[in-house]
């Protein structure tokens, strides 16, 4: 058990608190259900980019998916091997991909034909080979039933089917690109395993018929997605993700990558926050705490659910909003929950915080960001200090 009073007394709140062994135990479960193939577990940076966070999952031999030269870094930085990095993202600029070529990264994801020229005349200028990928838009709905879902086309992602075949026959016809892998992801916090099944079927005889125009494709990249609970939703097992694409895969030599973000580190991390006061506002109840939206946005952007709980208390509970400082009504952890009493002091746990938590804090209100702590093996590390109002203000100048 998680020591959280005394996490908060000796780094003060609000606080991040990651659990290392959790991590561990993630990146085992999907790295065994993958064992039956050839598979990379490519860590999706961008759910939490902490270098703590990526150098853990590098020790364990876990990749790296990132969106820009900056996690790119970070993931080099971290110790992730060059041949494990991705680059991926719908837009990238020149330095970004001339930096990709120089690290010599394992493949930049392209998501367009346009991006795919621009990284070809960077190549030839460099006189280089970029190893590619193409992202793939298999037009599925990851929520509705695949038997029921129309056309997807209209989000930003990847490309259609059509231009995927005709940007692999240039790919391969140029002396500047190497296409080695293929790409898609079908959406995030996924709870239904047919529509990746269905997608990975699409993709995958997209890959059969590349084959027999003598397009080889090593590296078959399912995306990330994979589901967490944060209230009681129904998950996705690894074994049963992995079998199901498995099942697509027949004719083919391929390494598998995966690129779970969530999964990893979602329910790895809590939130730790102070109670500051009560008050009521004709009747409704609020619970002012310490942390703001600017700390944990996931709540006010995506109206998500997080768990919240009001350490050591219980009994007598009673419908309240827990809120937060900062000076906008969308400032809120959780809307009409029932929790006990709070006296000023007391500690509020919001769980399930470890991804697209600390990475979209903000400083929005002149507020510094949180510490980040790590356990592991019960010994709590602090990972990044808390901001100072100095490291706020320092690269703004004063006109006078
Ligand atoms: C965001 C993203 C991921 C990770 O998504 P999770 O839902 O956190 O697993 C993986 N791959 C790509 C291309 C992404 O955009």
């Amino acid at each position: 058990m998680i020591d959280f009073k005394a996490l908060a007394e000796t780094y003060d709140t609000p606080l991040y608190v990651y659990d290392f062994n959790h991590i561990s135990e993630q990146y085992d479960k999907l790295k065994k259900a993958f064992s039956g193939r050839k598979s990379l577990i490519s860590y999706a940076v961008k759910a939490n980019s902490n270098l703590s966070v990526i150098s853990h999952l590098a020790k364990l031999g876990s990749g790296a998916d990132c969106v820009s030269i900056g996690e790119v870094r970070r993931a080099l930085m971290a110790g992730v091997p060059k041949y494990q990095i991705i680059f991926s993202g719908v837009g990238k600029r020149d330095e970004e991909i001339k930096e990709a070529l120089e690290k010599d990264i394992l493949l930049l994801n392209l998501e367009s034909e346009a991006e795919m020229e621009r990284v070809e005349a960077i190549a030839v200028q460099m006189g280089k080979c970029a190893r590619i990928s193409i992202r793939v838009n298999p037009n599925i709905d990851p929520k509705t039933h695949p038997y029921i879902s129309t056309g997807l086309h209209e989000n930003k992602f990847g490309v259609d089917l059509e231009t995927a075949k005709r940007m692999y026959i240039h790919a391969n016809n140029s002396s500047h690109l190497d296409p080695v892998g293929i790409h898609f992801h079908i959406g995030s916090q996924l709870t239904e395993l047919e529509p990746i099944r269905e997608a990975s079927m699409i993709v995958a005889d997209l890959v059969r018929s590349l084959k027999a125009i003598k397009i080889d494709i090593k590296f078959f990249d399912i995306g990330g997605g994979l589901g967490v609970v944060y209230d009681n939703e129904t998950t996705i097992e690894p074994y049963d993700y992995a079998q199901a694409v498995f099942s697509t895969l027949y004719g083919l030599d391929v390494t598998l990558i995966c690129e779970p973000g969530r999964f990893m580190v979602a329910n790895a991390g809590w939130f730790l926050t102070r109670v500051l006061y009560e008050k009521v506002n004709e009747g409704k109840r609020f619970i002012i705490v310490d942390g703001g939206m600017n700390d944990l946005l996931r709540p006010s952007l995506y109206n998500a659910y997080h768990k919240v709980e009001v350490l050591g208390k219980s009994g007598n509970e009673s419908e309240a909003d827990v809120v937060g400082p900062v000076c906008e009504s969308g400032d809120f952890f959780a809307k009409s929950r029932l929790l006990p009493p709070t006296e000023p002091g007391d500690l509020v746990i919001v769980h399930s915080a470890g991804a697209y938590g600390f990475v979209m804090a903000s400083n929005y209100n002149t507020r510094p960001r949180p510490a980040e702590v790590a356990i592991e093996d019960g010994q709590p590390r602090c990972i990044r200090q808390r901001e100072t109002f100095e490291d706020l203000i320092r690269l703004e100048t004063m006109c006078l």
